[in-house]
């Protein structure tokens, strides 16, 4: 099968440009599905040889013969997921790089949360009822978007003022707040290679959490600030040598562990988010099956890669490097889901 038959697309947004430019390194015609008033900004960065407008992202499945005629093969990110909804992708013809099914235990936080057990991972714990507070406490609202209206909670009188702004919210978790830094390793497992790479790292930028220690913490009091974790953008990080060989472990459980949860498992990029504390206990909170947007911070590769490659290797190219070396070795069904 030759390479140049398939063609890459994805969406015009998350992380398009770094999977659009590791395409076209790889020799791989390019297709970006771009939102109106997007097209431009696509055409400007040069790495798609077409442009499919479309009025919404959620009405990607309009355009789906198309791009099953242009024999492309989509690849997903968090806007996809989003956007067109992990039912939906299950439903979708159209050539698609990843599990599927993965995308459900993911999506949910619940099944997330036993999948990463299963994996034998350290989880922080899980208030069910905020009676219960003993301890600082992180409270998330389902589907909240990039940590947006997240709160802390030190004891049950504190929940109950604070979630009194948000009497519409139903739904949440009331996870133990881990003090530590937070880590978030970008994984890629290939079914073709047969192999767990470690990537790259970042840290995420959090608005007002990343700002609060800029005024002094009587100001802090004085103005009655409460810490938010609204993302705004990613910070490149290594981390200590000595950390890797556990996050390769961790990595590796999470791989074999999908195994046993949906036929072919997790494959492709994925990405483990925790707070690692003083005793360097990895508490991991959440799991991406997908490329998240800190690899952004690595067109050219990372340290990592680099070591390992020796050239610019970004998740994007890793990408279409699986899909060619698939190609190239005629098991198309090892990149396919
Ligand atoms: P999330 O939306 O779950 O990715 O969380 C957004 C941000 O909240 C993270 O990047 C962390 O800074 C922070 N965070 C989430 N869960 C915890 C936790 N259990 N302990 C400490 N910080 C957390």
């Amino acid at each position: 099968m030759a390479k140049n038959k398939y063609k890459i697309a994805t969406l015009g947004s998350h992380t398009a440009l770094q999977i659009l430019k590791g395409a076209k390194d790889e020799g791989f015609e390019t297709i970006c599905i771009c939102q109106k008033g997007q097209r431009k900004l696509y055409e400007s960065f040069g790495v798609a040889d077409k442009i499919i407008d479309i009025d919404y992202f959620k009405n990607f499945p309009k355009i789906e013969d198309q791009l099953i005629e242009e024999n492309a093969i989509i690849i997903p990110h968090g806007s996809f997921i989003t956007y067109v909804g992990h039912e939906n992708v299950k439903k979708l013809k159209v050539l698609h790089y990843g599990t599927k099914d993965i995308l459900e235990w993911e999506s949910d936080r619940v099944k997330e949360r036993q999948w990463l057990k299963k994996a034998g991972l350290k989880l922080p714990r899980i208030f069910k009822d905020y009676k219960e507070i003993d301890r600082a406490v992180i409270i998330k609202f389902h589907g909240a978007q990039g940590g947006f209206g997240y709160f802390i909670a030190n004891n049950p009188s504190e929940f109950e003022e604070r979630i009194a702004d948000y009497p519409k919210r139903k739904k949440y978790v009331i996870q133990e707040y881990i003090v530590g830094v937070p880590i978030y390793t970008h994984y890629f497992y290939s079914r073709v290679k047969n192999e767990l790479e470690v990537m790259s790292f970042d840290k995420r930028y959090e608005s007002n959490a990343d700002s609060i220690g800029r005024i002094a913490a009587k100001d802090q009091l004085d103005v009655d600030i409460q810490t938010s974790y609204t993302i705004t953008g990613n910070i490149p990080l290594v981390v200590r040598e000595s950390l890797l060989s556990r996050i390769f472990d961790m990595g590796g459980r999470v791989v074999k562990t999908s195994q046993d949860l949906v036929p072919g498992g997790l494959f492709g990029p994925f990405c483990l988010e925790a707070i690692l504390d003083p005793n360097l206990n990895f508490n991991v909170f959440e799991i991406s099956a997908r490329i998240v947007a800190g690899t952004n911070c690595y067109p050219n590769g990372s340290f990592y890669t680099w070591i390992k490659y020796n050239k610019s290797v970004s998740t994007g190219r890793r990408i279409a490097m699986d899909i060619k070396e698939a190609a190239e070795e005629g098991c198309m069904e090892k990149v396919l889901g």
